[in-house]
């Protein structure tokens, strides 16, 4: 054994002799980043007989991210559930996904759920999502997700809209299209822009920051989301 091994061990036994004894593990935990809670809006087009979504189909997307987000000490909580015309259903255009613009609110990422999102450079193709920024309004952008996807896609759109346009070719990467067994995960280099976009978006007002959201609390939006009649455009 090397004396730089030794040591490493000695300093190893020092350190976790003194967090039982002196608290160090409070300290450190004071020093643990807050976590950071963003707002979303779900926004689910009519079918042919109801949402094309339901509850559950929420649930299950925001609560993988979460548990994907978790390690960056990010999370989502749900702040409103929409419902919005079956014109919506089916996007099949750049034009259909620019039109979903006038539902947006205000500091929220907004999350649209539709049948079917063809994909518009091939039109042989369905995408299971997309992170989409309006033609008209670069400002405007969000997440659309089809139900054609499987919980991770939404989770994989998050990180697209959170600073990250580009794919990655690492397996098990949250942008890369091969995922493991594990929990996909950020590279250093997609953690430093999503912080620039995170910090860009709340100072630019786009974004505001939420708490932590409870079960009873998710339950509450979802309910209300299945209450809530067909919408007519927030934001015209
Ligand atoms: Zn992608």
């Amino acid at each position: 054994m090397s004396n730089s091994v030794r040591w490493r061990g000695a300093y190893a036994c020092v350190v976790a002799a003194c967090s039982a004894v002196c608290g160090l593990d409070t300290a450190l935990s004071r020093d643990e980043p807050a976590l950071r809670v963003l707002p979303l809006v779900v926004h689910i087009a009519e079918g042919e007989a109801g949402p094309v979504a339901d509850a559950e189909f929420v649930r299950e997307r925001i609560a993988f991210a979460n548990r994907i987000f978790a390690p960056y000490h990010l999370a989502f909580a749900l702040v409103g559930c929409r419902r919005i015309g079956a014109v919506h259903a089916r996007l099949e255009s750049r034009a259909d996904r620019d039109a979903l613009a006038r539902y947006r609110e205000r500091e929220v990422i907004d999350w649209f759920v539709v049948a079917s999102l063809r994909d518009v450079d091939d039109r042989t193709q369905l995408r299971r999502g997309v992170h989409w920024r309006s033609r008209r309004d670069r400002s405007a952008h969000y997440v659309i997700t089809s139900t054609l996807g499987k919980a991770g896609v939404f989770a994989h759109e998050l990180a697209h809209y959170l600073g990250n346009p580009e794919h990655s070719q690492s397996a098990g990467n949250l942008l890369s299209y091969t995922w493991t067994e594990a929990l996909p995960v950020l590279d250093s280099a997609q953690l430093e822009r999503l912080e620039r976009a995170l910090r860009d978006y709340v100072a630019r007002g786009e974004l505001r920051r939420v708490d932590a959201q409870t079960d009873a609390a998710l339950n509450e939006q979802l309910a209300r989301c299945e209450a809530t009649p067909a919408g007519q455009p927030r934001r015209p």
